[in-house]
């Protein structure tokens, strides 16, 4: 897994790749970005995390 993802607070955090094209669709670039699975957010801060499990995150049920 990708380091940033390890050190993420986020629990599903996913990273998501789209390709955007230039303004003359020339050439294409991939850009990556990070989205939490759970909450279908887009993760501006992916060593923070979505910055909502971490709210949401339970104790142990036990
Ligand atoms: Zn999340």
């Amino acid at each position: 897994m990708p380091e940033i993802v390890r050190q993420n607070a986020c629990p599903h955090l996913a990273l998501e790749a789209s390709i955007r094209r230039s303004f003359l669709g020339l050439r294409e670039r991939v850009v990556l970005y990070a989205v939490c699975a759970k909450h279908l957010t887009e993760v501006r801060e992916p060593v923070v995390g979505c910055g909502r499990c971490h709210e949401a995150r339970l104790p142990p049920n036990t």
